[in-house]
């Protein structure tokens, strides 16, 4: 790790570029998130979302770029150095573990002492509105319910940046509106830095400050919602934003 500081930004993606094989999965994508700030990245399948998440999250390396986390340079530090949160599609709860384990889980690999663990925990699963259902199993849960502990355990240990690949995809629609004012309001209460993946026009624009359309791994345009309507960068923005229901 290098400590060159080169932005304020709370995330400072530079020209990266992601290749698999012969994909081009990530084509020059540049983007400053400011602390706090939530921001969505937005496009059809394929269009490179998730691999600017998980080279965010560094569980894949750029093939080229760099991506500095609070003004370092974090290309080459592995996942678990990086003070991140991570929330996926499908909720990877250990079914074994009861839910307070499962949130506990990240300290427990930190090795924080099982009572101080513990705690943490039942405070994560309190701010997620789960107080009392730490000795379930995720089995015994709905789906809202368990992408909400999933949520628990990517807060847990406080991480600066939060980030969501599809979060609330697989959930029905009542579901997923709650869930979406809850993410917000945990974002409020919490303060961290939050990107969210959504191939979901509504979703990105109602939930986040500024919405990233990517496309064929590049990137489209950077606005407010208010601004992606009034003023689309393109033919692809506009008719995308466009084709929201
Ligand atoms: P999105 O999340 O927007 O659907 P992805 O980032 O998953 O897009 O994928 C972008 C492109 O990169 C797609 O063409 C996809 O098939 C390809 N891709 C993603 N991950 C891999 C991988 N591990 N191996 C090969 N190709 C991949
Ligand atoms: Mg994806």
């Amino acid at each position: 790790m290098t400590d060159r500081t080169t932005t304020g930004a709370a995330i400072s993606i530079q020209s990266l570029r992601k290749v698999f094989d012969s994909t081009v999965a990530v084509d020059d994508v540049s983007l400053d998130i400011e602390a706090g700030e939530f921001v969505a990245l937005l496009g059809p399948s394929g269009s490179g979302k998730s691999t600017v998440l998980t080279s965010i999250a560094g569980f894949e390396f750029p093939s080229a770029g760099r991506i500095d986390i609070g003004g370092v340079d974090c290309t080459r530090v592995p996942p678990f150095r990086r003070n991140i949160g991570m929330v996926f599609q499908h909720y990877t709860l250990f079914p074994h573990l009861s839910v307070i384990d499962n949130v506990a889980f990240p300290l427990k690999m930190r090795r924080v002492p099982l009572r101080e663990r513990r705690r943490r925990a039942a405070e994560a699963l309190a701010t997620v509105r789960l107080d009392g259902y730490g000795e379930r199993m995720p089995g015994q849960l709905s789906g809202g319910q368990q992408q909400r502990v999933a949520l628990a355990r990517a807060i847990v240990y406080q991480p600066r940046v939060l980030l969501m690949d599809e979060p609330l995809s697989a959930l029905d629609k009542n579901l997923r509106e709650e869930m979406q004012l809850e993410i917000k309001r945990l974002h409020h209460q919490l303060g961290m830095t939050v990107v969210f993946v959504t191939h979901d026009q509504g979703e990105a624009l109602t939930m986040a400050d500024r919405v990233a359309i990517l496309r064929d791994g590049r990137v489209q345009q950077v606005a407010p919602a208010r601004e992606l309507y009034e003023r689309p960068a393109n033919l692809f923005a506009a008719g995308f934003i466009g084709e929201m229901n």
